[in-house]
Protein backbone atom coordinates (compact mmCIF):
# COMPACT_ATOMS: atom_id res chain seq x y z
CA UNK A 1 0.00 0.00 0.00
CA UNK A 2 1.09 3.64 -1.00
CA UNK A 3 1.51 6.38 1.87
CA UNK A 4 -1.58 8.40 2.38
CA UNK A 5 -2.07 11.55 4.02
CA UNK A 6 -4.81 12.15 6.76
CA UNK A 7 -5.83 14.96 8.99
CA UNK A 8 -5.66 14.96 12.40
CA UNK A 9 -9.43 14.78 14.23
CA UNK A 10 -7.49 16.88 16.93
CA UNK A 11 -5.61 19.32 15.88
CA UNK A 12 -6.55 19.02 12.36
CA UNK A 13 -3.24 19.23 10.95
CA UNK A 14 -2.17 16.70 8.31
CA UNK A 15 -0.17 13.45 8.87
CA UNK A 16 1.27 10.82 6.90
CA UNK A 17 1.12 7.17 7.27
CA UNK A 18 3.83 5.30 5.34
CA UNK A 19 3.19 2.32 3.78
CA UNK A 20 4.99 0.13 6.37
CA UNK A 21 2.58 1.65 8.91
CA UNK A 22 -0.48 -0.09 7.02
CA UNK A 23 1.38 -3.38 7.09
CA UNK A 24 2.07 -2.75 11.31
CA UNK A 25 -1.41 -1.70 11.35
CA UNK A 26 -2.73 -4.90 9.29
CA UNK A 27 -0.86 -6.81 11.11
CA UNK A 28 -2.32 -6.54 14.72
CA UNK A 29 -5.74 -5.82 13.33
CA UNK A 30 -6.34 -2.52 13.98
CA UNK A 31 -7.41 0.45 12.30
CA UNK A 32 -5.32 3.38 10.67
CA UNK A 33 -5.09 6.56 13.86
CA UNK A 34 -7.25 8.81 13.40
CA UNK A 35 -4.96 11.06 15.56
CA UNK A 36 -1.89 12.27 14.52
CA UNK A 37 1.62 11.37 16.00
CA UNK A 38 1.85 14.06 18.40
CA UNK A 39 -1.31 13.95 19.37
CA UNK A 40 -1.27 10.58 19.77
CA UNK A 41 1.92 11.20 22.23
CA UNK A 42 -0.27 14.02 23.93
CA UNK A 43 -2.79 11.55 24.63
CA UNK A 44 -0.89 8.80 26.12
CA UNK A 45 1.19 10.98 28.41
CA UNK A 46 -1.39 12.79 29.85
CA UNK A 47 -2.59 9.55 31.54
CA UNK A 48 0.99 9.30 33.24
CA UNK A 49 1.20 11.67 36.56
CA UNK A 50 5.40 10.68 37.00
CA UNK A 51 6.27 13.53 39.56
CA UNK A 52 2.78 14.71 41.33
CA UNK A 53 2.00 13.42 44.73
CA UNK A 54 -0.76 13.86 47.34
CA UNK A 55 -1.43 12.66 50.72
CA UNK A 56 -4.01 10.26 50.66
CA UNK A 57 -5.90 7.43 52.80
CA UNK A 58 -5.94 3.48 51.86
CA UNK A 59 -9.33 2.83 50.79
CA UNK A 60 -8.70 -0.67 52.91
CA UNK A 61 -7.01 0.42 55.83
CA UNK A 62 -7.28 3.62 56.72
CA UNK A 63 -3.42 4.13 56.58
CA UNK A 64 -1.93 7.22 55.35
CA UNK A 65 -0.41 7.16 52.13
CA UNK A 66 1.52 9.17 48.80
CA UNK A 67 -0.13 8.63 45.73
CA UNK A 68 -0.32 10.02 42.61
CA UNK A 69 -4.11 9.76 42.62
CA UNK A 70 -5.02 12.75 44.56
CA UNK A 71 -8.21 12.95 47.22
CA UNK A 72 -10.26 14.86 45.06
CA UNK A 73 -9.98 12.22 42.34
CA UNK A 74 -12.78 10.26 43.91
CA UNK A 75 -10.85 6.96 43.35
CA UNK A 76 -10.37 4.32 45.65
CA UNK A 77 -6.86 3.98 46.41
CA UNK A 78 -5.20 0.96 48.49
CA UNK A 79 -1.74 1.79 50.04
CA UNK A 80 0.76 -0.49 47.63
CA UNK A 81 1.38 -3.41 49.49
CA UNK A 82 -2.15 -3.60 50.38
CA UNK A 83 -3.24 -3.60 46.47
CA UNK A 84 -0.60 -6.64 45.79
CA UNK A 85 -1.96 -8.78 48.50
CA UNK A 86 -4.70 -11.31 48.49
CA UNK A 87 -6.52 -8.96 50.74
CA UNK A 88 -9.09 -8.06 47.64
CA UNK A 89 -10.50 -9.48 44.04
CA UNK A 90 -10.58 -7.60 41.13
CA UNK A 91 -12.89 -9.88 39.99
CA UNK A 92 -15.61 -8.86 42.84
CA UNK A 93 -15.86 -5.49 40.44
CA UNK A 94 -16.89 -7.12 37.31
CA UNK A 95 -19.81 -6.13 35.50
CA UNK A 96 -20.97 -6.89 32.25
CA UNK A 97 -20.46 -5.60 28.93
CA UNK A 98 -23.51 -3.27 27.89
CA UNK A 99 -24.62 -2.55 24.49
CA UNK A 100 -26.65 0.50 24.88
CA UNK A 101 -23.73 2.57 26.32
CA UNK A 102 -20.21 3.57 25.09
CA UNK A 103 -16.93 1.46 25.53
CA UNK A 104 -15.21 4.17 26.92
CA UNK A 105 -18.40 5.47 29.14
CA UNK A 106 -18.64 2.50 30.88
CA UNK A 107 -14.85 1.58 31.16
CA UNK A 108 -14.72 4.96 33.11
CA UNK A 109 -17.40 3.78 35.56
CA UNK A 110 -15.37 0.32 36.02
CA UNK A 111 -12.43 2.55 36.39
CA UNK A 112 -14.35 4.73 39.18
CA UNK A 113 -15.04 1.83 41.56
CA UNK A 114 -11.91 -0.41 40.97
CA UNK A 115 -9.19 -0.20 43.21
CA UNK A 116 -5.88 1.05 42.34
CA UNK A 117 -2.61 0.94 43.92
CA UNK A 118 -1.01 4.56 45.60
CA UNK A 119 2.02 4.50 43.53
CA UNK A 120 2.91 2.45 40.02
CA UNK A 121 6.18 0.38 40.84
CA UNK A 122 7.19 -3.09 40.53
CA UNK A 123 10.16 -5.23 42.08
CA UNK A 124 10.95 -2.39 44.50
CA UNK A 125 12.50 -1.40 47.85
CA UNK A 126 12.15 1.37 49.71
CA UNK A 127 10.59 3.44 46.68
CA UNK A 128 7.25 4.52 48.53
CA UNK A 129 7.68 8.26 46.39
CA UNK A 130 8.33 7.65 42.75
CA UNK A 131 6.20 6.48 39.85
CA UNK A 132 6.40 4.38 36.79
CA UNK A 133 9.09 2.54 38.22
CA UNK A 134 10.46 -0.77 38.39
CA UNK A 135 13.20 -3.64 39.45
CA UNK A 136 14.92 -0.97 41.71
CA UNK A 137 16.26 -0.47 45.52
CA UNK A 138 16.14 3.06 47.34
CA UNK A 139 14.89 5.78 45.33
CA UNK A 140 13.49 8.72 45.80
CA UNK A 141 11.45 10.86 43.82
CA UNK A 142 12.53 9.01 40.73
CA UNK A 143 9.60 8.28 37.82
CA UNK A 144 9.42 6.63 34.68
CA UNK A 145 12.83 4.39 35.71
CA UNK A 146 13.74 0.61 35.68
CA UNK A 147 16.12 -1.19 37.13
CA UNK A 148 18.65 0.43 39.90
CA UNK A 149 19.83 1.44 43.04
CA UNK A 150 20.28 4.99 44.97
CA UNK A 151 18.64 6.97 42.59
CA UNK A 152 17.17 10.25 43.37
CA UNK A 153 15.36 13.39 41.51
CA UNK A 154 15.70 11.90 38.63
CA UNK A 155 13.25 10.73 35.39
CA UNK A 156 13.74 8.36 32.73
CA UNK A 157 17.17 6.31 34.34
CA UNK A 158 17.64 2.90 33.05
CA UNK A 159 19.98 0.53 35.02
CA UNK A 160 22.13 3.20 36.71
CA UNK A 161 23.44 3.44 40.89
CA UNK A 162 24.06 6.29 42.52
CA UNK A 163 22.47 8.78 40.50
CA UNK A 164 20.96 11.88 41.51
CA UNK A 165 19.24 14.63 39.12
CA UNK A 166 19.63 13.03 36.20
CA UNK A 167 17.39 12.87 32.56
CA UNK A 168 17.34 9.74 30.20
CA UNK A 169 20.65 8.50 31.77
CA UNK A 170 21.32 4.57 31.03
CA UNK A 171 23.89 2.10 32.64
CA UNK A 172 25.69 4.69 34.51
CA UNK A 173 26.61 5.41 37.89
CA UNK A 174 28.30 8.16 40.67
CA UNK A 175 26.29 11.14 38.07
CA UNK A 176 25.26 14.48 38.83
CA UNK A 177 22.76 16.55 37.09
CA UNK A 178 23.05 14.82 33.62
CA UNK A 179 21.15 14.81 30.92
CA UNK A 180 20.79 11.98 27.80
CA UNK A 181 24.50 10.24 29.14
CA UNK A 182 25.21 6.57 28.60
CA UNK A 183 27.75 4.37 30.47
CA UNK A 184 29.68 7.42 31.91
CA UNK A 185 30.68 7.62 36.19
CA UNK A 186 31.23 10.41 37.83
CA UNK A 187 30.53 12.80 35.43
CA UNK A 188 28.64 15.75 36.26
CA UNK A 189 26.82 18.85 34.93
CA UNK A 190 26.53 16.42 31.32
CA UNK A 191 24.82 16.27 28.67
CA UNK A 192 25.01 13.55 24.80
CA UNK A 193 27.99 11.87 26.49
CA UNK A 194 28.79 8.27 26.39
CA UNK A 195 31.89 6.32 27.88
CA UNK A 196 33.29 9.24 30.01
CA UNK A 197 34.76 9.21 33.42
CA UNK A 198 35.49 11.67 35.95
CA UNK A 199 33.83 15.03 33.84
CA UNK A 200 32.60 18.10 34.54
CA UNK A 201 30.49 20.03 32.15
CA UNK A 202 30.74 18.15 29.12
CA UNK A 203 28.56 18.01 25.79
CA UNK A 204 28.88 15.52 23.22
CA UNK A 205 31.84 13.81 24.23
CA UNK A 206 32.66 10.42 24.16
CA UNK A 207 35.90 8.05 25.70
CA UNK A 208 36.71 11.56 28.04
CA UNK A 209 38.61 11.38 31.53
CA UNK A 210 39.18 13.84 33.30
CA UNK A 211 37.97 17.05 31.46
CA UNK A 212 36.23 20.11 32.42
CA UNK A 213 33.87 22.40 30.04
CA UNK A 214 33.98 20.43 26.58
CA UNK A 215 32.55 19.66 24.12
CA UNK A 216 32.40 17.14 20.72
CA UNK A 217 35.99 15.62 22.33
CA UNK A 218 36.47 12.05 21.39
CA UNK A 219 39.03 9.81 23.73
CA UNK A 220 41.01 12.78 25.56
CA UNK A 221 42.15 13.40 29.08
CA UNK A 222 42.91 16.33 30.92
CA UNK A 223 41.05 18.82 28.59
CA UNK A 224 39.55 22.15 29.94
CA UNK A 225 37.07 24.29 27.50
CA UNK A 226 38.39 21.98 24.68
CA UNK A 227 42.20 22.80 25.36
CA UNK A 228 44.36 19.46 26.34
CA UNK A 229 46.56 20.04 29.52
CA UNK A 230 49.23 18.04 31.10
CA UNK A 231 48.11 16.01 34.26
CA UNK A 232 49.56 18.48 36.32
CA UNK A 233 48.66 22.03 35.01
CA UNK A 234 45.61 20.18 34.58
CA UNK A 235 44.98 19.47 38.35
CA UNK A 236 46.64 23.00 38.95
CA UNK A 237 43.58 24.44 36.69
CA UNK A 238 40.71 23.16 37.97
CA UNK A 239 41.66 23.98 41.29
CA UNK A 240 41.97 27.67 39.88
CA UNK A 241 37.93 26.89 38.69
CA UNK A 242 36.98 26.43 42.34
CA UNK A 243 34.43 23.57 40.61
CA UNK A 244 34.03 23.12 44.50
CA UNK A 245 32.15 26.21 44.95
CA UNK A 246 28.49 27.35 43.69
CA UNK A 247 29.88 30.69 42.54
CA UNK A 248 32.89 28.74 40.71
CA UNK A 249 30.32 26.09 38.77
CA UNK A 250 27.93 29.14 38.17
CA UNK A 251 31.30 30.58 36.04
CA UNK A 252 32.52 27.73 34.61
CA UNK A 253 28.45 26.80 33.35
CA UNK A 254 28.60 30.09 31.45
CA UNK A 255 31.96 29.71 29.82
CA UNK A 256 31.16 26.02 28.67
CA UNK A 257 27.59 27.81 27.68
CA UNK A 258 29.30 29.87 25.46
CA UNK A 259 31.61 26.98 24.17
CA UNK A 260 28.45 25.17 23.28
CA UNK A 261 26.49 27.85 21.09
CA UNK A 262 30.16 28.61 19.49
CA UNK A 263 30.13 24.55 18.39
CA UNK A 264 28.62 23.00 15.71
CA UNK A 265 25.95 20.65 16.38
CA UNK A 266 25.58 17.12 15.40
CA UNK A 267 22.00 16.61 14.14
CA UNK A 268 21.48 13.80 16.53
CA UNK A 269 22.47 11.66 19.50
CA UNK A 270 22.78 7.92 18.12
CA UNK A 271 24.95 5.77 19.45
CA UNK A 272 25.09 2.35 17.56
CA UNK A 273 21.96 2.91 15.65
CA UNK A 274 21.09 1.63 12.13
CA UNK A 275 18.83 2.86 9.68
CA UNK A 276 16.99 4.87 12.27
CA UNK A 277 15.54 8.39 12.86
CA UNK A 278 15.14 9.84 16.95
CA UNK A 279 17.38 11.18 19.37
CA UNK A 280 19.41 10.09 22.35
CA UNK A 281 18.59 6.69 21.27
CA UNK A 282 21.67 3.22 21.92
CA UNK A 283 21.53 0.16 19.62
CA UNK A 284 18.66 0.92 17.85
CA UNK A 285 17.91 -0.38 14.49
CA UNK A 286 15.04 0.03 11.59
CA UNK A 287 13.22 2.41 13.99
CA UNK A 288 11.84 5.60 13.17
CA UNK A 289 10.74 8.74 14.98
CA UNK A 290 11.95 7.40 18.30
CA UNK A 291 13.59 9.21 21.40
CA UNK A 292 15.39 8.17 24.37
CA UNK A 293 15.58 4.41 24.19
CA UNK A 294 18.33 2.09 24.59
CA UNK A 295 18.90 -1.50 24.57
CA UNK A 296 18.14 -3.84 21.41
CA UNK A 297 15.15 -2.12 20.13
CA UNK A 298 13.86 -3.03 16.49
CA UNK A 299 11.38 -2.39 14.25
CA UNK A 300 9.34 0.38 16.21
CA UNK A 301 8.53 3.95 15.57
CA UNK A 302 6.80 6.81 17.92
CA UNK A 303 8.81 5.42 21.17
CA UNK A 304 9.34 7.86 23.59
CA UNK A 305 11.54 6.07 26.44
CA UNK A 306 11.90 2.40 25.97
CA UNK A 307 13.95 0.46 27.02
CA UNK A 308 15.57 -3.16 26.31
CA UNK A 309 14.30 -5.83 24.01
CA UNK A 310 11.36 -3.85 22.74
CA UNK A 311 10.28 -4.87 18.83
CA UNK A 312 7.68 -4.70 16.43
CA UNK A 313 5.94 -2.03 18.43
CA UNK A 314 4.31 1.57 17.54
CA UNK A 315 3.48 4.32 19.95
CA UNK A 316 4.66 3.51 23.17
CA UNK A 317 5.83 5.17 26.49
CA UNK A 318 7.78 4.08 29.01
CA UNK A 319 7.90 0.44 27.45
CA UNK A 320 9.90 -2.49 26.68
CA UNK A 321 11.64 -5.23 28.89
CA UNK A 322 10.64 -7.58 26.56
CA UNK A 323 7.58 -7.04 24.34
CA UNK A 324 6.91 -6.97 20.74
CA UNK A 325 3.61 -6.07 18.95
CA UNK A 326 2.68 -3.37 21.18
CA UNK A 327 0.61 -0.51 20.32
CA UNK A 328 -0.42 2.64 21.77
CA UNK A 329 0.75 1.37 24.91
CA UNK A 330 2.55 2.93 28.56
CA UNK A 331 4.60 1.88 31.01
CA UNK A 332 4.07 -1.59 29.89
CA UNK A 333 6.24 -4.84 28.31
CA UNK A 334 8.18 -6.78 30.27
CA UNK A 335 7.75 -10.22 29.18
CA UNK A 336 4.67 -9.62 26.60
CA UNK A 337 3.34 -9.64 23.24
CA UNK A 338 0.14 -7.75 21.42
CA UNK A 339 -0.23 -5.08 24.56
CA UNK A 340 -2.53 -3.07 22.76
CA UNK A 341 -4.40 0.34 24.14
CA UNK A 342 -2.62 -0.36 27.76
CA UNK A 343 -1.58 1.42 30.97
CA UNK A 344 0.76 -0.56 33.13
CA UNK A 345 0.49 -4.30 31.91
CA UNK A 346 3.47 -6.13 32.15
CA UNK A 347 3.73 -9.94 31.64
CA UNK A 348 1.16 -10.10 29.66
CA UNK A 349 -0.44 -11.22 26.13
CA UNK A 350 -3.35 -10.53 24.09
CA UNK A 351 -4.59 -7.11 26.27
CA UNK A 352 -6.48 -4.54 25.02
CA UNK A 353 -7.60 -1.43 26.49
CA UNK A 354 -6.83 -2.49 29.76
CA UNK A 355 -5.07 -0.52 32.98
CA UNK A 356 -2.71 -1.85 35.52
CA UNK A 357 -3.65 -5.48 34.84
CA UNK A 358 -0.17 -7.98 35.00
CA UNK A 359 0.97 -11.83 34.34
CA UNK A 360 -2.50 -12.27 32.21
CA UNK A 361 -3.58 -12.88 28.95
CA UNK A 362 -7.07 -12.65 26.83
CA UNK A 363 -7.87 -9.37 28.56
CA UNK A 364 -10.17 -6.60 27.19
CA UNK A 365 -11.12 -3.59 28.84
CA UNK A 366 -9.73 -5.07 32.42
CA UNK A 367 -8.70 -3.16 35.25
CA UNK A 368 -6.09 -4.44 38.26
CA UNK A 369 -6.08 -8.17 37.43
CA UNK A 370 -3.39 -10.30 37.78
CA UNK A 371 -3.16 -13.89 36.54
CA UNK A 372 -6.06 -14.15 34.48
CA UNK A 373 -7.45 -14.68 31.20
CA UNK A 374 -10.28 -14.57 29.27
CA UNK A 375 -12.15 -11.94 30.92
CA UNK A 376 -13.78 -8.50 29.86
CA UNK A 377 -14.02 -5.69 31.93
CA UNK A 378 -13.29 -7.59 35.30
CA UNK A 379 -15.98 -10.71 34.51
CA UNK A 380 -14.86 -14.38 33.43
CA UNK A 381 -15.86 -16.00 30.65
CA UNK A 382 -14.94 -19.39 28.69
CA UNK A 383 -12.71 -19.12 25.77
CA UNK A 384 -15.04 -19.45 23.42
CA UNK A 385 -17.45 -16.75 24.69
CA UNK A 386 -14.68 -14.44 24.84
CA UNK A 387 -13.36 -14.97 21.24
CA UNK A 388 -17.22 -14.34 20.57
CA UNK A 389 -17.55 -11.78 22.43
CA UNK A 390 -14.46 -9.43 21.74
CA UNK A 391 -15.76 -8.86 17.94
CA UNK A 392 -19.08 -7.75 18.86
CA UNK A 393 -17.35 -5.26 21.40
CA UNK A 394 -15.17 -4.03 19.03
CA UNK A 395 -18.18 -3.96 16.34
CA UNK A 396 -19.97 -1.69 18.76
CA UNK A 397 -17.19 0.34 19.57
CA UNK A 398 -17.21 1.64 16.17
CA UNK A 399 -20.78 1.45 15.68
CA UNK A 400 -21.51 3.50 19.39
CA UNK A 401 -18.35 5.27 19.48
CA UNK A 402 -17.42 7.49 22.61
CA UNK A 403 -17.71 10.86 21.90
CA UNK A 404 -16.33 13.45 24.07
CA UNK A 405 -17.21 17.35 24.71
CA UNK A 406 -15.23 18.66 22.10
CA UNK A 407 -17.06 16.40 19.47
CA UNK A 408 -13.77 14.10 19.04
CA UNK A 409 -14.57 10.31 17.93
CA UNK A 410 -13.13 7.54 19.84
CA UNK A 411 -13.51 3.78 18.10
CA UNK A 412 -11.94 1.26 18.70
CA UNK A 413 -8.16 1.50 17.58
CA UNK A 414 -8.05 5.05 19.76
CA UNK A 415 -6.50 5.37 22.92
CA UNK A 416 -8.21 6.56 25.86
CA UNK A 417 -9.42 10.20 25.35
CA UNK A 418 -7.83 12.81 27.69
CA UNK A 419 -10.45 14.17 29.01
CA UNK A 420 -11.01 10.56 31.19
CA UNK A 421 -7.30 10.70 32.90
CA UNK A 422 -7.88 11.18 36.55
CA UNK A 423 -4.98 13.49 36.27
CA UNK A 424 -4.85 16.98 35.64
CA UNK A 425 -3.13 17.59 32.22
CA UNK A 426 -0.82 20.09 34.46
CA UNK A 427 0.47 16.81 36.60
CA UNK A 428 1.28 14.75 33.81
CA UNK A 429 3.92 13.93 31.78
CA UNK A 430 2.16 15.87 28.76
CA UNK A 431 2.81 19.12 30.85
CA UNK A 432 6.32 18.62 30.05
CA UNK A 433 6.82 18.10 26.84
CA UNK A 434 3.14 19.83 25.94
CA UNK A 435 2.81 22.74 28.06
CA UNK A 436 -0.68 24.11 27.71
CA UNK A 437 -2.16 26.89 30.07
CA UNK A 438 -5.22 26.33 32.33
CA UNK A 439 -7.39 28.28 29.59
CA UNK A 440 -6.05 26.21 26.83
CA UNK A 441 -6.51 23.11 28.71
CA UNK A 442 -10.34 23.46 29.35
CA UNK A 443 -10.75 24.50 25.96
CA UNK A 444 -9.10 21.03 24.76
CA UNK A 445 -11.28 19.40 27.53
CA UNK A 446 -8.82 18.38 29.63
CA UNK A 447 -8.65 18.36 33.79
CA UNK A 448 -6.30 20.65 35.27
CA UNK A 449 -5.46 20.70 38.74
CA UNK A 450 -4.73 23.43 40.81
CA UNK A 451 -1.30 23.25 43.05
CA UNK A 452 -1.90 22.95 46.60
CA UNK A 453 -0.67 25.57 48.65
CA UNK A 454 2.56 24.65 50.61
CA UNK A 455 3.10 22.78 53.41
CA UNK A 456 6.31 24.25 55.06
CA UNK A 457 7.59 27.91 55.31
CA UNK A 458 11.28 28.40 54.53
CA UNK A 459 13.50 27.95 57.39
CA UNK A 460 16.96 29.08 55.21
CA UNK A 461 16.56 30.80 52.01
CA UNK A 462 18.76 29.13 48.68
CA UNK A 463 21.10 32.41 48.64
CA UNK A 464 22.25 31.98 52.40
CA UNK A 465 24.07 28.24 51.71
CA UNK A 466 27.38 28.21 51.82
CA UNK A 467 29.47 29.00 48.75
CA UNK A 468 31.67 25.18 49.74
CA UNK A 469 29.67 22.61 51.19
CA UNK A 470 32.82 22.33 53.23
CA UNK A 471 31.28 25.16 55.16
CA UNK A 472 28.29 23.54 55.80
CA UNK A 473 27.26 21.06 58.61
CA UNK A 474 25.24 18.04 58.21
CA UNK A 475 22.58 20.03 60.41
CA UNK A 476 21.74 21.50 56.20
CA UNK A 477 19.28 18.15 56.30
CA UNK A 478 17.03 19.52 58.72
CA UNK A 479 16.60 23.12 56.86
CA UNK A 480 13.76 23.69 54.85
CA UNK A 481 15.19 25.40 52.16
CA UNK A 482 13.92 28.42 49.93
CA UNK A 483 13.95 28.12 46.24
CA UNK A 484 15.87 30.55 44.43
CA UNK A 485 12.94 30.12 41.89
CA UNK A 486 10.03 29.37 42.70
CA UNK A 487 10.57 30.10 46.99
CA UNK A 488 9.06 27.00 47.62
CA UNK A 489 10.68 24.92 50.12
CA UNK A 490 12.47 22.02 49.59
CA UNK A 491 14.93 19.69 51.68
CA UNK A 492 18.66 18.11 51.25
CA UNK A 493 18.36 14.26 51.79
CA UNK A 494 21.08 12.41 53.59
CA UNK A 495 22.55 10.36 51.02
CA UNK A 496 22.35 13.71 48.41
CA UNK A 497 24.63 15.34 51.11
CA UNK A 498 26.71 12.48 51.72
CA UNK A 499 26.90 12.05 47.46
CA UNK A 500 27.62 16.05 47.15
CA UNK A 501 30.32 15.82 49.54
CA UNK A 502 32.01 13.22 48.18
CA UNK A 503 32.32 14.88 44.71
CA UNK A 504 32.76 18.02 46.68
CA UNK A 505 29.34 19.67 44.48
CA UNK A 506 27.96 22.71 46.07
CA UNK A 507 24.15 22.51 47.49
CA UNK A 508 21.51 22.83 45.02
CA UNK A 509 19.91 26.13 45.50
CA UNK A 510 16.75 25.16 43.09
CA UNK A 511 13.66 22.87 44.49
CA UNK A 512 13.65 19.21 42.56
CA UNK A 513 10.88 20.59 40.41
CA UNK A 514 12.63 23.38 39.20
CA UNK A 515 16.01 21.02 38.87
CA UNK A 516 13.34 18.85 36.65
CA UNK A 517 12.31 21.87 34.45
CA UNK A 518 15.55 23.24 34.14
CA UNK A 519 17.06 20.07 32.62
CA UNK A 520 13.80 19.41 30.39
CA UNK A 521 14.75 23.11 28.86
CA UNK A 522 18.55 21.78 27.85
CA UNK A 523 16.44 19.03 25.53
CA UNK A 524 15.52 19.51 22.12
CA UNK A 525 11.37 18.85 21.68
CA UNK A 526 10.32 14.72 21.15
CA UNK A 527 9.74 15.91 17.33
CA UNK A 528 11.79 15.50 14.28
CA UNK A 529 12.39 17.53 11.21
CA UNK A 530 13.61 17.02 7.45
CA UNK A 531 16.71 19.17 7.05
CA UNK A 532 20.24 19.59 4.97
CA UNK A 533 24.00 19.74 6.56
CA UNK A 534 24.23 23.04 6.78
CA UNK A 535 28.30 22.26 6.30
CA UNK A 536 30.24 24.72 3.89
CA UNK A 537 34.06 23.78 4.55
CA UNK A 538 35.64 20.97 2.42
CA UNK A 539 35.62 17.36 3.15
CA UNK A 540 36.34 13.99 1.90
CA UNK A 541 32.58 13.46 0.39
CA UNK A 542 31.71 17.25 -0.66
CA UNK A 543 33.51 20.75 -1.53
CA UNK A 544 30.90 23.14 -1.40
CA UNK A 545 27.85 22.74 0.25
CA UNK A 546 27.14 19.35 2.15
CA UNK A 547 23.85 18.15 0.49
CA UNK A 548 23.13 15.38 3.14
CA UNK A 549 19.56 15.46 4.45
CA UNK A 550 18.48 13.80 7.92
CA UNK A 551 15.72 14.57 10.44
CA UNK A 552 16.45 16.12 13.54
CA UNK A 553 14.92 17.56 16.82
CA UNK A 554 16.86 20.88 15.90
CA UNK A 555 13.82 23.36 14.79
CA UNK A 556 14.62 25.17 11.30
CA UNK A 557 14.66 28.05 12.79
CA UNK A 558 17.23 27.52 15.44
CA UNK A 559 20.12 29.07 15.87
CA UNK A 560 22.86 26.35 16.48
CA UNK A 561 24.43 25.39 13.30
CA UNK A 562 23.64 21.61 12.62
CA UNK A 563 26.07 19.00 10.87
CA UNK A 564 25.32 15.70 9.20
CA UNK A 565 27.23 12.62 10.78
CA UNK A 566 30.19 12.74 8.23
CA UNK A 567 30.67 16.61 8.59
CA UNK A 568 30.59 16.23 12.29
CA UNK A 569 33.15 13.51 12.60
CA UNK A 570 35.80 14.89 10.20
CA UNK A 571 35.33 18.11 12.73
CA UNK A 572 35.23 16.62 15.77
CA UNK A 573 36.68 13.31 15.52
ZN1 LIG B 1 -2.99 16.10 15.80
ZN1 LIG C 1 11.62 25.86 42.72
ZN1 LIG D 1 27.38 17.24 5.89
ZN1 LIG E 1 31.17 18.93 5.49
Amino acid sequence: MNSETKQCQNCKNQFTVESDDFAFYEKIKVPVPTFCPDCRMQRRFAWRNERALHRNVCAKTGKKIISGFAPDSGLKVYDREVWWSDAWDPMAYGVDYDFSKPFFKQWKELFAKTPHPAVFNTQTTNCDYTQYTGNMKDAYLVSASWGGENLAYSARVQFCRDIFDAFAVYDSELCYEDVGVFKSSRTHFSQNCESCMDGIFLYDCRGCTNCVGCTGLRNMSYCIFNQPYSKEDYLRKIKELKINTYTGIREVREKFEALKQSQVRKYAMLVKCERSTGDNMQNVADSKNCFDIAGEIRNCKFIQNGTKLLTDSYDGYGVGAGVDLLYEAFDSGVEGSRQLFCMTVYGSHDATCSFNCHGCGNIFGCIGLRNKEYCIFNKQYTKEEYEKLVPKIIKHMNEMPYVDEKDRIYKYGEFFPIGLSPFGYNETAAQDFLPVTKEVAQMMGFNWRDSKAPEHQPTLLAQNLPDDIENSSAEIIKENIGCLSCAKAYRIIPKEYQFLKQFHLPLPRFCPECRHQARLKLRNPLKLWKRSCKCNKKHTHHTGKCHNEFETSYAPDRSEIVYCESCYNAEVA
